[in-house]
């Protein structure tokens, strides 16, 4: 590693210092022809950074964690976690790197973390690399949600390594700079917890607490007060995803965040037609993961997230299980009270609708949309404009007569998400060393609900060869 000579990028080490037991100093594999696939130009923005910087060879060695500034302090972090409901003691970041914190222009701490960089000492079996097509399709997808409105990590950029990486065939190898609010998750908890050090518990959940509830620290329990945050950010999470069709598929506790943002892209797709049991991932035989479980699956998750900070919550167990218990139970409202609202506002419903009405409207559409298998995001966007399905013409009389806005519903109904087809003929594109595709498909979904002519392929549904068995592969 060689120390860049641009100081102007200062990284934090917070996570680092204030956590060395959960940090591990590692740094990140040379890549041996890096090229700069595509750069978040706003984002960089935001962060302070300077995009055409970083487009330079200081920048691109940034990118990949080859050329950082000389305090940095670059960890991988260690955390365990629930897979498909199964305990592993030991995961942390395999593949990944936390270079260290960026202070952004609102004054925030946003994690800058690479993906792709190298085995470390958490990589088990793997390879510690990953392939141009799965990081630009995280960029993709994770962009798409941001731009949705949906809390999510964000990709700052990718970049090509230029090393070769085995997977089914021989794929080009990719580095993705991920930002993130932290990288604080439900298994970072539990793998502190499991490691019996209450001293440490402690301090994890204080760094969590001031990095994403400060207002927790002066509350009469701030431990419990910091499971009521993570219960509420996950329930609001959760229906925001369930409103835009948005499948996860790797529902584990080491990719939930403390945060409530979106994180780990792996076999994750949008949904075509409504259907709860919509399953992508190709190792979700049991359809763990499914659309329709998402909230039950949340639920499960934090609880597990309870358990991991009981000690911290009372001294007296069972108090502490009455307390963390009741913590829990308000994820349910909570989740369903920001996914009505969510409803209402897509089928354009004023206040003044009564919550009765509209729960029905809502059951009934949704029973209807999944017996005539209806695309669920241009059935919606097309409601807006007044495009009704013979099928559903009863259904919108009573709707109709609500008086529902339209022009709000185009606010909150987008036009263009990144349907399982287009992001695939990007990826092959790009994979062939075509960007063409990827950018114009990035530029449709940054700006989702603003309908553009020549466009309008963005906007179909997949053609009916595609969509049935279309699969996502976790091999990521
Ligand atoms: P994920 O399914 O991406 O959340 O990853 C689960 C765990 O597997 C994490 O500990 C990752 O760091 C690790 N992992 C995934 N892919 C690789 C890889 N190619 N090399 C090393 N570790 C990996
Ligand atoms: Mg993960």
């Amino acid at each position: 590693m060689s120390i860049a000579p641009d100081t102007t990028v200062v990284l934090g080490h917070r996570f680092a210092t204030e956590l060395p037991e959960i940090a591990l100093r590692w740094q990140a594999e040379s890549a041996p022809d890096p090229r700069l696939l595509v750069l978040n130009e706003s984002l960089a923005a935001e962060l302070g950074l300077d995009p055409a910087w970083l487009r330079g060879p200081d920048g691109i060695g940034l990118l990949v964690g080859t050329r950082l500034p000389a305090d940095a302090e670059p960890v991988a972090q260690g955390y365990a976690g629930h897979q498909f409901g199964g305990w592993v003691p030991r995961l942390g970041d395999g593949r990944a790197l936390l270079l260290g914190e960026l202070i952004d222009t609102d004054e925030r701490l946003r994690d800058l973390h690479l993906k792709g960089s190298g085995r470390t000492p958490f990589a088990r079996g793997g390879d510690g690399l990953a392939a141009v097509g799965p990081m630009l399709r995280e960029y993709l997808i994770s962009e798409a949600m941001h731009a949705l409105g949906i809390p999510t990590t964000r990709a700052l950029s990718v970049v090509a390594t230029g090393r070769p990486v085995q997977r089914e065939t021989l794929l080009g190898g990719a580095v993705l700079a991920r930002i993130a609010t932290s990288h604080l998750r439900v298994g970072s908890f539990q793998y502190v917890r499991t490691a019996g050090d209450l001293a440490l518990l402690r301090r994890l959940a204080d760094h969590a607490i001031s990095r994403h509830c400060p207002g927790a620290a002066e509350t009469e329990n701030p431990y419990l007060a910091l499971l009521d945050s993570v219960v509420a950010v996950q329930a609001n999470l959760i229906a925001q995803w369930m409103l835009a069709g948005f499948v996860h598929g790797v529902m584990n506790t080491d990719n939930m965040t403390i945060s409530g943002e979106t994180i780990d892209y792996g076999p994750c797709a949008f949904m075509d037609a409504f259907d709860p049991k919509t399953v992508f991932s190709s190792i979700d035989s049991f359809g763990r993961y499914a659309y329709g479980n998402q909230p039950a699956i949340a639920a499960w998750n934090l609880t597990r997230l309870a358990e991991a900070l009981l000690a911290l919550i009372s001294d007296d167990q069972d108090r502490a299980v009455e307390l963390a218990t009741e913590s829990l139970q308000r994820f349910a409202p909570l989740y369903s009270a920001a996914w009505s609202a969510g409803m209402r506002r897509k089928l354009g419903l004023g206040n003044e609708v009564d919550d009765t009405v509209a729960q029905q409207l809502v059951d009934e559409l949704l029973g209807m949309l999944e017996s005539e298998r209806v695309d669920y995001t241009s059935f919606f966007r097309g409601l807006a404009s007044g495009e009704i399905d013979p099928p559903f013409e009863v259904w919108a009389a009573r709707w109709r007569s609500l008086d529902p806005d339209s022009e709000a519903m185009q606010r909150a109904n987008p036009v263009y998400i990144p349907r399982n087809h287009l992001v695939e003929e990007a990826l092959a594109a790009a994979a062939t060393g075509d960007m063409e595709p990827f950018h114009r498909l990035l530029a449709v979904i940054s700006s989702p609900y603003d309908e553009r002519t020549g466009y309008e392929r963005y906007a179909e549904p997949a053609p009916e060869n595609f969509g049935r068995c279309f699969q996502t592969f976790c091999g990521t």
